[in-house]
């Protein structure tokens, strides 16, 4: 029997405002527990929430990006429900008139664009975050307030794989916007996962399970895997499945079950009575969406179009708006861009990587690195050099002309001198010139190894093996 998967994800984005949803309190990660607190994101009888407009416009802002319909009259709901971390014991959110829907975001599913409808977009507040320890629990109400975007997808993935392609699409989008560093580490991107399967060809949808408790794009998809093959024997061995809330143990890589549609919370919502309605000028929309940054897709293709750069080059630059951005103004100046997209994508990353730096932070300008690219593109330096002055040029700021020729690492390319050390190589490895012309052709490689170590890796190694082959077949 060959069946079917249908996944809908709903994800929480943290908004990076300066300050919270409805009160004034600082937006902040990392600091020390409940001090940014005041009586209102705290709870307190009698206080009122004042609606914080930036909330608004990133709303919009990632409405417009995932192609939403924004609504003109929008309103706040209380979601009641009695929990430690909610002082109130509601939440404000949006229920029936969320301030955008009906969007969609593509992903590329075998090479060609599918298209993943968006349900909603909804603003609310979070709650506070729960320390479980071992006979006790804290909760620091730092994160009470903190604004929220509910990102809710149409059941339109059909597989782990494109549930992971969807978010990492929503991911970079976000992030371009710069409305959300979208971190799951640190709990600014949360994902639920809606999964249900059927017999292929079937039109009418089976019964959902919800997974919850999802920390890396990683376990969203070992989760939704696990929960595939769960479902599927179920309903092979004639049982059914039970409508229910599912929480993944990266731990041991399974679905516990959490609650049942019984025990689903009725949250009783109604309209929030402490803050006005909410009318959304075309002008405020037409003004954000002036204000768009490019998108990830649009600019991978632009940059595989206006730099000659390959596909897979494109998408490594783009998955982080200011890389792309130091990419550009690198190869507007430089002699190669194909061979800056290379140099940024393998040296540097892997550079920056070690420094556990990223791009914003490097001291290096893109002018001054089209310095090192064209120095690698004429032939002055091989790749094997590259490396060193990049290091030389991160831990001195000096520049990459400088450095090779104050420590001599122009490459050697003076065909006498090359030849000498090949014919050297030749006289001292008899043997291995021997397996070369008895037909072993890829012995070479270890005389061109030879002339290398010879010339402290300074000779242009598809040079060194042009002439080896040339002194071999005389
Ligand atoms: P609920 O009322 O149970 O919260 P919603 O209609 O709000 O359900 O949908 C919640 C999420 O579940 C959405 O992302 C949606 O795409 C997804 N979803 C809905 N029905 C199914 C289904 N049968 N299988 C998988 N996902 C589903
Ligand atoms: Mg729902
Ligand atoms: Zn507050």
């Amino acid at each position: 029997m060959s069946w079917e998967s249908v996944i809908g994800l709903e994800v929480h984005v943290q908004l990076n405002t300066d300050t919270k949803i409805f009160c004034s309190c600082k937006n902040e990660f990392g600091a020390e527990p409940n001090t940014n607190v005041c009586p209102v994101c705290l709870g307190f009888p009698g206080v009122l929430p004042v609606f914080n407009k930036r909330v608004l416009e990133y709303a919009i802002k990632v409405g417009l990006a995932l192609n939403c319909k924004i609504a003109s009259y929008t309103k706040f709901d209380r979601k009641n429900y009695f929990y430690p971390d909610l002082p109130k014991a509601y939440q404000i959110s949006q229920y029936d008139m969320p301030i955008c829907e009906s969007g969609y975001l593509e992903i590329e599913v075998n090479g060609a664009l599918k298209r993943i409808g968006i349900k909603r977009v909804h603003m609310e507040e979070d709650a506070g975050k729960l320390i479980h320890e071992k006979d006790y629990s804290l909760v620091d109400y730092n994160r009470t307030g903190v604004p929220l975007l509910e990102i809710v997808s149409e059941p339109d993935l059909r597989s782990p794989d494109e549930a992971y392609e969807y978010l990492t699409e929503l991911k970079q989008i976000v992030r371009y916007l710069g409305v959300s560093d979208c971190d799951m580490e640190k709990g600014s991107l949360r994902c639920d996962a809606n999964i249900s399967v059927r017999k292929k060809g079937d039109t009418q949808f089976g019964t959902k399970t919800e997974i919850k408790n999802l920390n890396s794009f990683k376990g969203v998809r070992s989760a939704l895997e696990y929960e595939i093959r769960r479902q599927i024997k179920l309903l092979e061995a004639g049982e059914t499945v039970i409508q229910e809330t599912r929480l993944w143990s990266a731990e041991r890589q399974i679905t516990i079950p959490m609650r049942s549609k019984e025990e689903a919370h009725d949250y009783r919502y109604f309209p929030e009575p402490d803050l006005l309605p909410i009318e959304v000028s075309l002008d405020m929309i037409n003004n954000i969406r002036k204000e768009l940054p490019e998108m990830p897709r649009e600019r991978r293709h632009r940059l595989v179009k206006e730099y000659g750069i390959t596909d897979y080059d494109a998408n490594v630059i783009c998955l982080e708006r200011d890389f792309a951005d130091y990419f550009e103004s690198c190869a507007k100046v430089c002699k190669s861009p194909k061979r800056c997209a290379n140099l940024m994508i393998t040296i540097l990353s892997e550079k920056l990587n070690d420094l556990g730096i990223d791009i914003s932070q490097l001291k290096i300008s893109p002018n001054a690195l089209a310095e090192l690219v064209d120095l690698w593109e004429e032939g002055k330096i091989n790749n094997l050099v590259v490396k060193q002055v990049l290091e030389e040029m991160i831990n001195t700021g000096k520049s990459a002309k400088d450095i090779v020729e104050e420590k001599g690492l122009s490459q050697v390319s003076d065909e006498g001198e090359l030849e000498r050390f090949a014919k050297e190589a030749i006289e001292k490895n008899p043997k291995v010139v021997q397996d070369y012309r008895s037909g072993k052709k890829n012995a070479v490689m270890f005389l061109v190894g030879q002339v290398m170590k010879a010339t402290r890796g300074k000779a242009n190694p598809q040079k060194v093996r042009e002439l080896l082959e040339g002194l071999l077949e005389d």
